[in-house]
């Protein structure tokens, strides 16, 4: 295939014909005929306004090649080509190139369709060879050129309009876009719980100015509407020293241009003052701050909580240190970790000082294991908190007493952490507390002495007791008492113990001379109740002065043993430091040598009354064989009485009515009468005589007791007397049933008899004796009595007289007007003390009388 490409003709030569005036124009020419391209090539050279330059090419793919290369203004394209026919080609070169210019077809013969065909694709225009003429042709080329490019500025300018739409649309867009985040972020800004404002700075003053911004939380806090609040400063809203505290921060903002962190406080509308977290940044323009942004946060709860656990902690801190009783953190090897005041007083020493030792350091040895016990057992969990007395040893290396008590505190991970100790200075008490033991020692030791005179035991025992209680209550060196026998010139050492006890020792007696320099100063100068004397007092050649002689002792106090007026011996106390001896001590020896002294006063009274009651009862001893031997000679003078009396008078009784009857008729009325009054003296005297047997009897006999029923005594007295009753006409009554008593029938039935005689028989003359007897219950506290009375109506007992008659032989009356031997009444009190119970009467004179016996019921 050829390919040609014409060459610039001379007069388009740039450097050579190029006419300034000419505007340029490439014209394709695709054809393979020569002359026809020659004809087309002459036809626009005779242009005088365009100068041309002819690409051309005999073939279509020549063609489809060079027109890369030459970019031409416009193409003439034959219809009929080598290997192309002219449709082919245009629908071929548009596929291949996006920029074509515009095409006009040549072609030899002219057909409508085939024209039409063209136009359909794109060509411009349309010419037959033959009809051609140069200026249809320039007129067509400069047509279409305009024409394309009219086109081409109207596609620019289209596709203008459509990247610029895009454009539009595209920022449209991104407006949108911003506007809902804007939207999004001013909801943000409005419902976010922390307050949000944003003000203008000054551009030049370069002071914060008025607000721009203020949320919704702001609006509330302050209570004020958005549309009040916009536009005004700070000043304008906010009490002035909370607007120049914002100031202040906000000019540090602006120095700085730096984004500040800070604390503000601000009054709400309901007139709390609340603190807020401040955070404020700035916004530029240019370089410059043209605002402050703020968000702020309420953290007054957090900053009241904060302040409360400051001033609690200061609270406790201050508890800690101002407390009354020492307190300290303690680590668990014993090392003082914390320690407050109190403590280091109590201890004496500085703070600085205890933190760099140990409790164990300052513990008292003898203390020390308990504490260590107690540390181990809260170590281990056995204990969860300790409590004790013990000593510390304090900087001056004296001891003090405290009380302690101790906690645990562990760690997070349950781990001993340290403890807490409190400690109390309990000195005081525990200085109390020993005096209080003195005094109890001292009281006990009194009370010690006092059971001594109680039980008044030997002086000896006295002595020794209290010599031992002195020992326990103070210390000396040695201690004795010694008693004085002013008569026998000799003192006896009664108890001793301490130095030289062993030769010194108990029941030592020395001559009482070696105490007489004592002794005369205790009755001079004993203003004191006591003296302190030396050894050397004494004299040399004394046993004391001997034995005491090389030890220490040299001073001692003397306490006289003084009773009543006598001086009964003294007490003595060594001392080897008799200043450490203090007042209480003394005036406690001196009430203990008074009380030692009456102990032995009363030990000696004691074996003093001790002697009399034995000399008592040698006495009363002596007599009670004498009344025994007078006893047993009154047995025999009853005895005598009642065998040798009677048997006479039973003589006399005999002769005399011997008389009466065998010589009675001799006898004149004298010797009558002579003969019945001895009868009846006999009479009396046996019946006297019988009386006296049965009460002496009564004294002597053994009497058994059981219960008697005492009607059946009743029954039996009467019965007794029945020759009486009959003489005398007496009405007697039983006020019936008639209880039991103890006692003992013969002796009940003795006085039941004595009594109901007596009745019968003491009423005036000529009067019908009324008896009544009866019992009656007597309720006595302890236990229940029988009572049993005998009641008459006769003469009567004045009241004078009522105890008389129950002694043996008193008698109210002569013989002759009642007869009797005034034994009767004698038998039977006796009779009722033998029997335990009691005897009594209630009577009035001319009213009859009422006698009575009581007895036990069982
Ligand atoms: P005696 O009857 O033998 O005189 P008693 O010892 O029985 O001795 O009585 C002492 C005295 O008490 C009597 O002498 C009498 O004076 C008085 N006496 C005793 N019983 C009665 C009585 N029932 N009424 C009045 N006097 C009485």
């Amino acid at each position: 295939m050829t390919r040609y490409m014409t060459e610039r003709s001379p007069n388009l030569d740039p450097t050579a014909n190029n006419s300034p005036t000419k505007k340029l124009r490439t014209v394709m020419l695709i054809d393979d005929s020569e002359v026809d391209r020659a004809v087309y090539r002459r036809y626009l050279q005779t242009d005088a306004e365009y100068q041309y330059t002819f690409v051309e090419a005999e073939t279509g793919e020549e063609a489809l090649e060079l027109y890369a290369q030459c970019q031409p203004d416009i193409i003439l394209l034959d219809y009929l080509l080598p290997d192309f026919d002219g449709l082919e080609w245009l629908v071929q070169w548009q596929r291949q190139y996006k920029n074509f210019c515009s095409l006009i077809v040549l072609t030899g013969q002219g057909d409508e369709n085939i024209a039409v065909q063209f136009i359909k694709n794109g060509a411009a225009d349309y010419f037959v060879k033959d009809r051609i003429t140069p200026e249809k042709l320039k007129l067509a080329i400069g047509k279409e050129i305009a024409l394309k490019k009219l086109q081409l500025e109207k596609q620019d300018l289209f596709a203008k309009l459509i990247s610029r739409n895009e454009k539009l649309e595209r920022s449209n867009r991104l407006y949108q876009a911003e506007i809902a985040q804007r939207d999004k972020l001013s909801k943000i800004i409005a419902n976010v719980p922390v307050v949000i404002y944003a003000k203008y700075v000054d551009a030049t003053s370069k002071q914060p100015g008025k607000l721009w911004l203020v949320n919704q939380e702001f609006q509330q806090i302050f209570k004020i509407a958005e549309a009040e609040a916009i536009g005004k400063t700070d000043r304008e809203l906010f009490p002035p020293h909370i607007a120049d505290d914002f100031a202040a921060n906000d000019r540090l903002l602006i120095a700085s241009k730096q984004p500040i962190t800070t604390e503000e406080e601000v009054y709400h509308a309901d007139g709390t003052l609340h603190t807020y977290l401040s955070f404020k940044f700035p916004l530029f323009s240019e370089g410059e701050i043209t605002s402050i942004v703020g968000m702020a946060t309420d953290i007054t709860p957090e900053k009241q909580a904060q302040t409360e656990l400051l001033q609690s902690e200061t609270r406790f801190r201050q508890t800690f240190e101002q407390a009354a009783v020492g307190i300290a953190h303690v680590a668990p090897d014993g090392k003082w970790l914390r320690v407050n005041q109190k403590l280091c007083q109590i201890v004496g020493y500085t703070k600085e000082e205890l933190l760099s030792i140990t409790f164990q350091d300052i513990t008292h040895p003898e203390d020390l294991h308990t504490d260590l016990e107690y540390v181990r057992q809260i170590l281990a969990g056995a204990i969860s908190t300790y409590s004790m007395e013990k000593r510390y040893i304090r900087k001056d290396e004296a001891y003090i007493w405290i009380n302690l008590t101790v906690s645990l505190v562990s760690d997070s991970n349950d781990e001993p952490d340290y403890f807490i100790a409190v400690i109390e200075d309990i000195s005081d008490r525990k200085a109390l507390e020993a005096s209080l033991q003195k005094s109890w020692q001292r009281l006990s030791n009194l009370h010690q002495i006092d059971k001594a005179i109680l039980a008044a035991v030997k002086p000896q025992a006295i002595a020794e007791t209290v010599i031992k209680d002195i020992q326990n209550l103070l210390t000396c060196q040695r201690a004795s008492i010694v008693t004085f026998d002013w008569e026998r010139e000799t003192s006896t050492i009664l108890a001793t113990q301490g130095v030289k006890d062993d030769v010194l020792n108990n029941g030592l007696q020395v001559s009482l001379d070696i105490w007489q320099g004592i002794i005369d100063r205790l009755e001079n100068e004993d203003k004191q109740g006591y003296i302190t004397a030396h050894l050397s007092q004494l004299p040399k050649s004394s046993e004391m002065a001997i034995a005491l002689e090389n030890t220490k002792l040299d001073c001692f106090f003397a306490f006289p043993l003084n009773s009543q007026d006598n001086l009964l011996g003294i007490l003595k106390l060594w001392f080897e430091e008799p200043e450490t001896i203090t007042t209480e001590e003394l005036t406690m020896l001196e009430e203990i040598s008074s009380q030692l002294a009456i102990a032995l006063e009363q030990a000696r009274l004691y074996k003093q009354t001790q002697n009399y009651a034995l000399e008592l009862e040698a006495k009363v001893a002596q007599r009670t064989a004498q009344i025994e031997e007078i006893n047993q000679e009154l047995k025999a003078f009853t005895y005598t009485i009642s065998h040798d009396l009677k048997a006479p008078l039973r003589a006399i009784q005999g002769f005399a009515s011997a008389l009466q009857e065998d010589y009675g008729d001799n006898l004149d009325d004298l010797g009558q009468e002579y003969a019945a009054r001895l009868i009846s003296s006999a009479w009396q005297m046996t019946q006297l005589i019988e009386d006296l047997l049965a009460y002496s009897r009564l004294c002597r006999i053994e009497i058994q007791l059981k219960s008697v029923d005492l009607e059946v005594i009743v029954h039996r007295a009467i019965e007794q007397l029945q020759l009486e009753i009959e003489r005398t006409q007496a009405n007697i009554i039983l006020v019936e049933p008639l209880s039991s008593m103890i006692g003992n029938k013969t002796i009940l039935l003795q006085i039941v008899s004595n009594l109901l005689s007596n009745a019968i028989k003491f009423v005036p003359p000529k009067v019908q004796p009324q008896i009544r007897i009866g019992t009656e219950i007597i309720m006595d506290s302890a236990e229940t009595k029988i009572r049993l009375w005998v009641e008459d109506n006769g003469i009567g007992i004045d009241r004078e007289h009522q105890k008389r008659i129950f002694q043996v032989f008193e008698r109210l009356h002569g013989n002759e007007a009642y007869p009797g031997t005034g034994i009767g009444l004698a038998i039977v009190k006796k009779s009722m003390e033998r029997l335990g119970g009691r005897f009594g009467v209630e009577s009035n004179p001319g009213k009859g009388s009422r006698f009575w016996i009581e007895g036990r019921q069982r």
